[in-house]
């Protein structure tokens, strides 16, 4: 990294609460499950935990309940360095949180998004100055479209850059397709998107995610590809998280998008080969070493 970035990242914290079972509970079935554990997550955290392990300066916009999965979500976030003063505590409001059942062949979620629905356009101006203050914004969807639109006039006002990694995908306004500077999607959210149409100056902020493929982007008008490394599976979940946040990272410390694209394309390598999502995202050194 040219120099150390400071990275605003404007999105969902989470609880997971996951069970593993043997068994799915059919409709109307309790099922007797095997472990259950609390895991920190929701895109937003994970990219702003992914962005501050590759050694970004990071500040993080977005709400929590005032219960008790609130302080660990703060707790854990402080305990990676990222800076919690704009992430509101919502009183009288549930943290949002993630329910995941988790069998060895299927996996089903449902999340309740809780103090995450109250990023609101005004909450977003109460922490403007985090905004201003950064040298890039990350954001994605699991937050309400209103205030990422706000986010996203606030950075364009300060010529400050934007990816928008559009996920989970929702149809984009005009303002965020115009307000962005990249786009992450990954292939599902890629074919989402083609169902709306865009013009080709659009098209080029595209840095598409190809799972095990890689990753394509655009050089000059031009299409690249960036191949996967060939690493062992142990969890492909947060891979795009950790794509996403070291992206920010190495583009707001000043670097060439190609060696950005390379550099991310290598952490969500080293996060495939760990389980979990924040527990896998590696440090620079690591991303470095594995680079070497
Ligand atoms: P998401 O996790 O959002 O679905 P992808 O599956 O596209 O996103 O993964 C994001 C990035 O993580 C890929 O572009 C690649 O750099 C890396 N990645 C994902 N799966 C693998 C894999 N099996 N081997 C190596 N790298 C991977």
């Amino acid at each position: 990294m040219q120099r150390i970035p400071a990275v605003c990242v404007v999105g969902s914290l989470n609880m997971d609460l996951t069970i593993t079972t043997k068994k799915m509970p059919k409709q109307g079935e309790t099922v007797i499950g095997e472990g259950f554990e609390t895991y920190p997550g929701g895109k937003g955290a994970n990219q702003a935990v992914a962005a501050a392990r590759v050694g970004a300066k990071v500040t993080m916009i977005g709400a929590v309940g005032t219960d008790t999965f609130g302080n660990s979500l703060l707790e854990n976030l402080s305990q990676e360095g990222i800076n919690v003063e704009g992430i509101s505590k919502i009183s009288d409001v549930a943290t949002g949180v993630a329910s995941i059942i988790m069998s060895d062949h299927d996996n089903r979620i449902i999340v309740a998004s809780g103090a995450n629905a109250y990023v609101t356009p005004t909450l977003i101006d109460q922490h403007r100055e985090h905004i201003y203050n950064s040298d890039i914004v990350l954001v994605q969807l699991e937050t309400p479209i209103d205030a990422i639109v706000r986010t996203m006039e606030i950075a364009n006002e300060y010529d400050i850059p934007v990816i928008v990694n559009p996920a989970p995908f929702r149809e984009l306004p005009e303002a965020i397709l115009t307000g962005s500077t990249f786009l992450t999607p990954n292939e599902i959210e890629l074919v989402a998107m083609k169902r709306q149409s865009f013009s080709d100056s659009i098209r080029e902020k595209i840095i598409l995610t190809k799972g095990a493929e890689g990753v394509q982007f655009f050089e000059k008008g031009k299409s690249k590809v960036v191949k996967s490394h060939k690493v062992k599976v142990a969890d492909t979940t947060g891979a795009g998280d950790t794509f996403n946040g070291a992206l920010a990272a190495q583009l707001g410390s000043g670097v060439l998008l190609a060696d950005a694209v390379n550099y991310a394309n290598a952490a969500a390598a080293l996060s495939v080969t760990k389980l979990g999502a924040q527990s896998g995202m590696p440090t620079d050194e690591e991303v470095k070493q594995f680079l070497k």
